[in-house]
């Protein structure tokens, strides 16, 4: 059975006569297009999607070559390539409620909730996500996505990330001590290079498309430091080297200046919210081609839930609205030193489905629209190593296309108004 399916799909029908292996094209009559390869939007164009990629970019509104395919009218939208968000964690979401969540759900109960999560996020136009971090329902839910079984946005995930003990990372911070026992590796925490790479080794062997390390603390951990240096540079050059062994490329959260350092020497791919980053973190980052994933939304979201009585737990509040509202005035700060930017919102720190706001708060930090645009597009794919497939709408790359209202260029708000999703080729959403 298989053999024969597989070598249709190979030939694409080529080697059939009947009619239906004619392939379906859909045409895209895109009102004003920006592909992301050059700045500026070129009108009337269109774009031709046949088997899940983009087959040809054409001058003016193309007429179908034959009965079988399919018009899609977006002339009065401005078309771009599928957003990516480089930091969100699709298993959760902030309640006042989540810190018990994690006594009270089994994976089966995160893997219902977090349908709702992806399918926010596909439908506000991010096609693809790097998810950093969860329990590991994680690697499923992206499988799922992949089997089209669920819809939500293409993940590359982390699975669990890593840290020490007691640090951002260990899952039974705050526990009732006969609760917490000695989490290890496996759980993603680590206490020499050793313990670091083995951490590394079961991510992967569990599922995990790249790493996730904190070499900080964190704001909503519950333990009573929010930036101190977590990880010895050692450990950090342990999770590297073993991470570049396998092809996985390590996401490092960090809001201490000396944590980031450690990192950026020790040859990490990004640097996550990197709130107090210094002027010499800057130039390191410059130097070694880091990239930087800033979180702003998540910044401003845990200073303001965090003045809601009772919202988070004793030892987060002050964090929160200590680091907070500091992430823009950093962001700015990063983007005129010239650090690389991609797009990240840590969406789960507030609700799924808003990741587009990252773009306003940007653009009130300095950073013009279309570099904005370039940061969630052609940067973030850069940082995916996904070049060959996401980032720009041109022949041979995947058809993840979305469309707005308005233009985004002179008013960047209209990335709240996304109206029409295909991810792969497939239509997700069109209103
Ligand atoms: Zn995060």
């Amino acid at each position: 059975m298989l053999k024969p399916l597989l070598t249709s799909l190979l030939f694409g029908g080529a080697l059939l006569s009947a009619p239906a292996a004619v392939a379906q094209k859909t045409y895209l009559h895109c009102g004003r297009l920006l592909d992301m390869r050059s700045d500026r939007a070129q009108p009337a164009m269109t774009l031709v999607v046949e088997n899940g990629r983009i087959l040809a970019v054409e001058k003016g509104y193309a007429t179908p070559s034959g009965p079988q395919d399919q018009v899609i009218d977006l002339k009065n939208r401005t078309v771009l390539p599928g957003l990516i968000d480089c930091h969100v964690h699709l298993e959760g979401e902030t309640s006042k409620e989540e810190y018990l969540r994690e006594f009270t759900q089994n994976p089966a109960d995160v893997a219902f909730g977090s349908l709702d999560h992806a399918r926010k996020t596909l439908l506000a136009g991010f096609t693809t996500v790097r998810d950093l971090g969860g329990s590991g329902v994680n690697v499923a839910l992206r499988n799922a996505i992949n089997q089209g079984k669920v819809v939500g946005p293409r993940i590359f995930t982390a699975r669990k990330a890593i840290s020490g003990t007691g640090g951002h990372m260990d899952p039974t911070n705050g526990y009732r001590l006969d609760l917490m026992g000695v989490p290890g590796p496996a759980d993603g925490v680590i206490n020499s290079p050793d313990e670091a790479r083995q951490a590394v080794r079961e991510q992967y062997k569990r599922g995990a498309d790249l790493i996730k390390i904190a070499s900080t603390g964190g704001v909503l951990s519950v333990a009573k430091d929010g930036s101190a240096a977590q990880m010895t540079e050692a450990e950090i050059r342990a999770v590297v080297e073993t991470a570049r062994d396998l092809g996985l490329a390590v996401a490092c959260h960090a809001h201490g200046a000396e944590g980031m350092k450690r990192a950026i020497r020790a040859g990490v791919t990004s640097i996550e919210h990197g709130t107090l980053m210094d002027d010499e973190t800057m130039k390191l980052m410059v130097k070694n081609g880091t990239w930087y994933v800033p979180t702003i939304t998540a910044g401003k979201s845990v200073a303001d839930s965090a003045k809601i009585p009772n919202y988070y737990p004793a030892l987060v509040t002050p964090k929160a609205l200590a680091i907070g509202p500091k992430l823009q005035g950093t962001f700015g700060r990063a983007y005129k030193a010239g650090v690389k930017i991609a797009f990240g919102t840590d969406a789960a720190v507030f609700r799924h489905g808003v990741n587009a706001l990252e773009f306003r708060y940007m653009v009130e930090a300095g950073m013009p629209p279309i570099a904005a645009l370039r940061s969630a597009t052609v940067s973030a794919a850069e940082l995916l190593g996904q070049t060959a497939n996401l980032g720009t709408l041109e022949p041979g790359k995947l058809a993840d296309v979305v469309a707005v209202e308005g233009d985004p260029v002179q008013d960047i708000e209209a990335m709240q108004r996304v109206r029409f999703v295909m991810k792969q080729g497939t239509v997700y959403q069109n209103k």
